[in-house]
């Protein structure tokens, strides 16, 4: 079906390479076998959606990301022999019988089974065997089996499944009490034990094992209403739920006049609060986190904001509101793309306010801790932190400055495209600078006695510049090996930088400012399948309870952002949000702007409908509203990513200082924010 060539492209850049499918195997795979084929007639269009669809008996054909991902953690490589437990409309075993020696699969629905032995021999594959049967028993005639892939999720492991794994074999099984909570498993059968790894969140149709009669399954014994992988209709009716929304939603007016000390109370005692915006150019955002932040460190003692930008840019911003620094810099801070993120009047008002609250404490004796101070979490300023940390020890160390300046020298060649860096690293012709970047910073922290000694202050900043050339340095380097090697680099040295500075400040409290997709609770999220983790996640396991995530979303509106990246800033008109999304919910409840707590403090069916997996919008410095759907919108489960929502339905673009917001160079005359 030629008409379809242009989709299935589609389907293997986007949803499969995009998302971090490598193994050219499985890609290989995927091409060959037409998941049209595999669906009715009626659904042939949206074959190569990225999306389960409807199959008879009311069960659901996969998810292509979820095949191919499940085939690439399996390994699954020529010589094989596999087991595939869920036949179904036997897409997945079709695409494994590319890669294996032979297939072997079983269905309990026996309607199933005959159309996919039908499909199989129309299409000529002839290395695959249907049984129709109680796959939870195995295949036990054939086995033991080098990877075994169940398309359905129980409770736990069926025993038979694992004592049916070859040595080495590999198992991959959605896993779960209930179908709302299921998390991938793969486990590994190494010499006499079984490892396991947690792939993520994800959502299947229910693993009905009869052990009576196997093979001769009772229908009303069984679940009847299908669930698709990460995609399934809610047993409420929708209007339940935005009913339950309104009904649970705080209301308020305005930004300045909303009364905080519900989320106050609810926030408790928590350390870390993560303040988190559905787009980097929505004014509403920046007010509603400014005004949290005021009341957070007024009422709670809050002394760090932690926001995502880079350590030298906020270390000019905090010199400002601590009173050490009233010239502007040789180098101005926030001058690369996206300038207009940080340089805008909605950062300028809380930097301001954060500056004169600091000066009111400048006589208390402990000024020092109870100032607030402001810090950057990125690590996109690889050279200048790297030139900090050379600058900073040709003062106090100068042998140790010619061994920095010799080690960092290895980066120098990409200093103008440091992409460059990852490209060069995956020839393999060239080793990269890894023990280079690393050796610099055990070598400062060898010598943090006698470095100390002259500068406590200076020293934790080196530190932190060469923390973050080593954490950039790999963050390159992976750039090009998939998109979840470098995300993970980039969210890990966020996390850390956040850690070291509540480590070094043991009663301090911290606010963190950056987008959802870095606080939310990625394994809440189909980022969580990929393998990605951020912010948010690391987060919450380290702190618990400790660490309240707020994420704020929008309907629609304008916003400030680009086309492209290094591209111009403009204002664009925000699209109404998707039916199927969490944003549509919210914008039903006919309430125009409230909060809305999603976990401890929300009632629990609420909680539960919100767990739900749903479509969510991430605009980011970039917006494309023509691609909207594949570029600006995942799927996650709310009320596992975040504890709290902030609503807007109607919404506005930031408003930049800078009368040139694009991305070139202009002569910024505003820092810090014009003071
Ligand atoms: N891999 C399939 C996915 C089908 S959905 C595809 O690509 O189309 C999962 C399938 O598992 C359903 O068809 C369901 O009937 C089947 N199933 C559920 N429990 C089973 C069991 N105990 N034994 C065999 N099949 C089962």
């Amino acid at each position: 079906m030629t008409s379809l060539r242009r989709e299935k492209e589609i389907m293997i850049e986007q949803h499969l390479k995009r998302r971090g499918i490598r193994d050219p195997k499985v890609l290989k795979a995927m091409w060959e076998i037409p998941r049209e084929e595999f669906v009715s007639r009626e659904l042939v269009a949206l074959a190569y959606d990225d999306t389960p669809l409807p199959i008879e008996e009311k069960q659901t054909i996969s998810q292509p990301y979820i095949v191919a991902l499940m085939i690439e953690e399996l390994s699954i490589k020529p010589g094989d022999t596999v087991l595939d437990v869920g036949t179904g409309s036997g897409y997945a075993a079709a695409v494994m019988s590319r890669i294996a020696d032979k297939v072997y699969s079983v269905e309990r629905h026996g309607v199933l089974a005959e159309s996919a032995k039908k499909r199989f021999a129309a299409l000529g594959l002839d290395n695959i065997e249907v049984l129709h049967g109680d796959g939870t028993q195995g295949w036990p005639e054939h086995g033991p089996f080098d990877a075994i892939t169940v398309a359905a999720g129980g409770a736990e492991v069926p025993e038979p499944l694992k004592e049916q794994l070859a040595k080495g074999g590999r198992l991959i099984i959605p896993v779960g009490a209930d179908t709302r909570d299921q998390r991938l498993i793969l486990l590994t059968r190494t010499n006499g034990a079984i490892d396991r790894k947690d792939l993520g969140m994800v959502r299947f149709v229910p693993l009905v094992a009869d052990p009576a009669q196997p093979g001769k399954a009772r229908d009303s014994d069984y679940p009847t209403r299908a669930k698709g992988p990460m995609q399934k209709p809610s047993p409420k009716s929708r209007d339940d739920i935005v009913g339950m929304i309104r009904d649970t939603a705080e209301p308020f007016d305005d930004v300045d006049s909303a009364d905080l000390n519900p989320l106050l109370d609810r926030i408790g005692d928590a350390r870390l609060v993560l303040l988190g915006e559905s787009s980097h150019g929505t004014s509403e955002f920046y007010r509603m986190r400014a005004r949290i932040t005021k009341e957070l460190v007024e009422k709670r003692g809050f002394n760090i904001v932690a926001v995502e930008a880079d350590w030298p840019d906020a270390a000019q911003v905090h010199r400002v509101i601590r009173g050490s620094q009233q010239q502007p810099p040789a180098q101005p801070a926030f001058d690369r793309f996206p300038r207009w993120m940080w340089r805008n009047e909605e950062t300028r008002a809380p930097v301001r306010w954060l500056r004169d609250h600091n000066r009111s404490l400048t006589n208390e004796a402990d000024a020092d801790q109870t100032q607030v101070g402001f810090y950057g979490l990125d690590l996109y300023s690889l050279f200048s932190s790297l030139a900090s940390v050379i600058a900073y020890l040709r003062q106090v160390d100068p042998e140790m400055a010619e061994m920095a300046i010799r080690r960092y020298g290895c980066l120098s060649p990409y200093e103008s495209d440091p992409s460059a860096y990852g490209a060069a690293t995956i020839s393999g012709r060239f080793s990269g600078c890894t023990d280079d970047v690393v050796h610099v910073l055990t070598q400062l922290l060898e010598n943090s006695m006698e470095l100390t000694a002259h500068d406590g202050q200076r020293f934790r900043d080196a530190i932190h510049n060469a923390r973050l050339v080593a954490n950039a340095e790999a963050y390159y380097r992976t750039l090009y090996m998939g998109e979840r090697s470098s995300w993970n680099a980039r969210d890990s040295h966020m996390f850390e930088t956040l850690q070291s500075l509540l480590d070094h400040d043991p009663g301090g409290k911290a606010v963190v400012w950056a987008h959802n997709s870095h606080l939310g609770n990625a394994a809440a999220t189909e980022m969580g399948v990929r393998g990605e983790h951020n912010l948010g996640q690391l987060a919450k396991r380290e702190y618990g309870d400790q660490c309240y995530a707020i994420g704020m979303f929008t309907d629609h509106g304008t916003v400030a952002a680009a086309d492209n990246w290094d591209g111009a800033m403009r204002v664009k008109q925000v699209q109404p949000s998707r039916h199927n999304s969490f944003e549509r919910l919210m914008h039903d409840s006919g309430v125009a702007r409230f909060m809305l707590p999603l976990r401890r403090h929300a009632p629990e069916d609420l909680k539960k409908e919100l767990a739900d997996v749903r479509l969510e919008r991430a605009i980011g410095v970039i917006y494309r509203p023509q691609t909207e759907l594949q570029s600006h919108y995942f799927q996650a489960s709310l009320s596992n990513q975040f504890d709290e929502a902030v609503w807007f339905d109607e919404s506005t673009a930031i408003t930049p200082l800078d009368r040139d917001a694009g991305g070139g160079k202009g002569t910024p005359d505003t820092f810090p924010f014009g003071l």
